[in-house]
């Protein structure tokens, strides 16, 4: 024999009590004839507690009746054949008048027992109950409808009363031996006490009563149909990527219920337990999944947690003062106190210094907890050997659990560090003794990412996902997405990772998405849906989002977007830049930003900004980091006057060079944009700074290439017509490199303190005397590399290679 429960929405319309019946039918060709225990219709129960409430305040119940009403007769209409209609109705309709019998004087008396609200939420169950055994008596005629509340006696405690099991069960194991053959019916969630008034078993109560029939009757199993397919490592309505449990222990099953897992009520597990009843969890839409399966041993799994749940609001109450210290009875009056006015404490944590206590009720018990402790320790708190209470309003419990967590190191050091790396402050932090749990009190507004961080970092066979928001489409920006697109499936099956860019902008328009944005049709994506581009609220919605693994892509190479590096930062969120100006202004804002950052546990990654994608700024990082000394740096770092020179040999002049650099795209509208070297200067100025040296622009010495009345010519016509006229400074320069077999090279230096950049002949055997197109060259001599130095060399521009490097980046900060 089994239980089958059907919650809310399995019977909540004609579909769902249609696939309600197949179960049925097809365990009832095999001869199965379980006991099924009903919810009320799904929304009915919320319903009817809001019609008593409003009642109480005068407010109408008639529509809600009405809605009540419409709700059960379509479902008949639907599913009873024409002819056996109007027994059911009639018997609805009894229902529906006593209930608003019942209504009628609560609003009359303006007076709400809470005895009286149980009996009137017992109605969505009775209703329920009632209306699906007469469906299935179409087609299995000897169902019976059974009003548990006859079997199930409970104490007087309404609302949430106390199963007397010993006396439940014994009346279960009679009425079914009196009624055999039959097919029951049976309502879940009401009971009675010993007067015979209607209780109920609290909120999600159906499960209980399934166990409790389960139990009594030593039942092959306890079926618990809903609408999922199992427990899952966490709420799916909050983390996407949730997935179905095979096997879970009682234990494990009651602690992740108990801190929010709605889709068994906790105390199921007892009766159950005490039986050894197995308890399965099933998918009432999707039948042949096999469900979670809640039995005596855990199971083994690779994963070291079994899930992740949460309590969304949560209230906690901090009692601290000297009064504390030492006193032996101190925490036993406390809280012997709250259980008493029945104030059920979730979760509580003390210092050791034993100063003060942190514990977490429910936000609608706070204040008479807070009340209650300051009737109760009056005297202490005038003595002043105790602070008054304080409430802690808008925070939320997450708990991960798991019976392997006892055997595994680390459980906890993963927790924190995926909270951490996140941004999310730990409010209070609680282990039971059993290892079974470990729980944190954050703010509310966190819950959600941390719980999709948290899933992240214990499921770790699934994919992480970055979320990115990029500024920026194109070049750089265009091109990234398509790398991105490209590389989707490598990075799935060899990274287990998911980038997902959820926002994008450019000058015009902004776009998001929380999925993702499709990196194929991004581009009409953008321009048909998007909203006009505002860089503050593409910012400002980034972090009301507030997603984990949250990193920001400045792909532009305005100054605007850095202006807001520091507050991304502060929201514990990544930067991810191939835009120079933020390391290039003052030294003051570089410092702060790197500052910043590290104080909020997030990277700022730049490598694109020097050399594009060539591994230069993580190389002299990694010089730094492992403890090797900076001895000189040079470099060639402008890819422009690189061609130039490149190409100025043999009978070439220097003006056709400029000329054919320039119609090639090479340069900036006006060359001497490049040739005047600030964008060489900027680099040289971040790689100094980051090799430790506190500088400002103003303290490079930067050497020229051009001859003052190039630089001064008023246009770029003009600019050519100089260039002509100063042939022979240029010549002159060639012809000595030519006669001494050395080569024209702009070189950037760092040594001893100072960065310079100047024009300088080479010869043959300095590295940059072989230099090919518009390549960039670093050469880093340093303690470690003195003899030979530690060269980089290859294309420094381009938006292929600029992208790649802002992709690997990208990897790196999502690491
Ligand atoms: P029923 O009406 O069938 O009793 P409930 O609404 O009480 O169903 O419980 C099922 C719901 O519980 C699911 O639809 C799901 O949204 C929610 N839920 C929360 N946490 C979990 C979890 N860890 N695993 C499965 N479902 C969960
Ligand atoms: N109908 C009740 C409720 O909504 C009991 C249940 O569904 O389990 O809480
Ligand atoms: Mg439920």
């Amino acid at each position: 024999m089994k239980i089958l429960k059907f919650g809310g929405t399995s019977v909540g319309s004609a579909e769902s009590i249609n696939a309600l019946l197949d179960i049925l039918k097809q365990g009832y060709e095999q001869g199965e004839k379980p006991i099924v225990v009903l919810s009320a219709m799904s929304g009915i129960t919320n319903l009817l507690t809001k019609m008593a409430e409003e009642a109480e305040q005068g407010i109408s119940f008639g529509p809600a009746l009405k809605e009540l009403e419409s709700r059960h007769f379509t479902v008949v209409k639907q599913l009873i054949q024409i002819k056996n209609q109007n027994p059911v109705f009639t018997q609805l309709k009894i229902y529906l008048n006593e209930l608003e019998d019942l209504l009628q004087g609560v609003l009359n008396l303006r007076e709400l027992s809470s005895q009286s609200k149980d009996l009137i939420v017992s109605y969505g169950e009775r209703c329920s109950a009632f209306l699906v055994s007469k469906i299935a008596a179409q087609y299995f005629p000897e169902s019976l409808f059974v009003e548990a509340s006859s079997l199930i006696k409970t104490d007087s405690n309404f609302g949430n009363a106390r199963v007397d099991l010993q006396q439940s069960e014994l009346l279960i194991r009679q009425f079914v031996q009196e009624n055999p053959g039959k097919f029951l019916f049976v309502t879940g969630f009401i009971a009675s006490n010993v007067n015979g008034r209607i209780t109920t078993l609290g909120r999600g109560g159906s499960d209980y009563t399934a166990a409790i029939f389960g139990a009594a009757l030593q039942a092959e199993a306890i079926e618990i149909w809903t609408d999922v397919d199992g427990m899952l490592t966490a709420d799916p309505r909050m983390v996407k990527k949730a997935f179905p449990l095979p096997i879970l222990s009682y234990t494990e099953a009651m602690e992740l219920s108990y801190f929010g897992a709605k889709v068994i009520y906790p105390p199921t597990m007892i009766p159950a337990f005490m039986k050894k009843v197995p308890i399965v969890i099933r998918n009432t839409f999707n039948p042949s999944f096999p469900g979670t399966i809640i039995q005596y041993d855990s199971g083994r799994t690779s994963y070291p947690i079994k899930g992740i749940s949460s309590i969304n609001a949560i209230s906690v109450i901090n009692v601290s003062g000297s009064g504390m210290i030492g006193k032996a009875g101190f925490s036993g009056r406390l809280f012997s106190l709250l259980a008493h006015e029945q104030i059920n404490i979730v979760l509580i944590t003390q210092s050791s210094s034993e100063h003060s206590i942190t514990f977490a009720v429910h936000p609608a018990d706070a204040l008479r907890a807070k009340h209650l402790i300051e009737t109760e320790f009056e005297l202490e708190l005038l003595a002043k050997k105790l602070e008054p209470p304080v409430i802690e309003n808008e925070l939320s419990v997450l708990a991960i659990v798991g019976e392997n967590m006892k055997q595994t190191p680390g459980m906890s050091g993963r927790l924190f560090h995926a909270l951490g790396r996140n941004g999310i402050n730990v409010r209070a932090i609680a282990q039971g003794s059993s290892e079974y749990n470990i729980s944190v009190i954050i703010s509310q507004a966190d819950l959600s990412k941390a719980l999709n961080a948290v899933h992240d970092a214990f499921f770790t066979a699934l994919k992480k996902t970055l979320h990115v928001f990029n500024l920026g489409t194109g070049n750089i920006g265009s091109t990234l997405f398509r790398q991105l697109l490209e590389q989707e499936a490598f990075l799935r099956d060899n990274n287990d990772i998911q980038v997902k860019v959820v926002g994008m902008s450019n000058s015009r328009k902004m776009l998001f998405d929380v999925e993702g944005i499709s990196l194929t049709s991004w581009q009409t994506e953008l321009d048909s849906k998007g909203e006009t581009a505002c860089l503050e609220t593409f910012i400002s919605r980034m972090q009301q989002l507030n997603l984990p693994n949250c990193i920001f892509v400045d792909n532009t190479a305005s100054e605007e977007p850095t202006k807001h590096y520091l507050k991304i930062f502060e929201s514990n969120i990544s930067v991810v830049t191939c835009n120079k100006i933020a390391n290039s202004s003052s030294y003051a804002q570089y410092k702060q930003l790197r500052d910043t950052a590290r104080r909020h546990g997030v990277d700022f990654f730049y490598e694109t900004n020097v050399g594009a994608g060539l591994p230069i700024v993580r190389t002299l990082k990694d010089l730094m980091t492992s403890g090797d000394r900076i001895i000189r740096i040079e470099a060639i770092l402008s890819g422009t006057i690189s061609y130039i020179f490149n190409n100025f040999i043999g009978d070439a002049s220097f003006h056709d060079v400029v000329k054919k650099a320039q119609a090639l795209g090479y340069t900036e509208p006006d060359p001497r944009d490049d040739l005047r070297g600030t964008d060489f200067m900027r680099k040289m100025l971040i790689l100094a700074r980051d090799s430790g040296l506190a500088i400002e622009a103003k303290d490079v010495d930067l050497g020229a290439i051009l001859p003052k009345t190039c630089l001064d010519a008023a246009s770029v016509e003009d600019f050519y017509l100089e260039l002509q006229k100063e042939a022979a400074y240029f010549d002159t320069l060639k012809e000595k490199a030519q006669r001494e077999n050395r080569a024209i090279r702009y070189i950037g230096k760092l040594e001893d303190g100072k960065v310079s950049i100047a024009l300088e002949l080479v010869d043959e055997k300095h590295p940059f005397f072989n230099l090919s197109g518009s390549d960039n060259v670093i050469s880093f001599t340093t303690e470690r590399y003195k003899e030979r130095p530690l060269v980089v060399k290859g294309p420094g521009a381009g938006s292929e290679v600029t992208a790649g490097g802002v992709f690997a980046d990208l990897m790196n900060a999502g690491a």
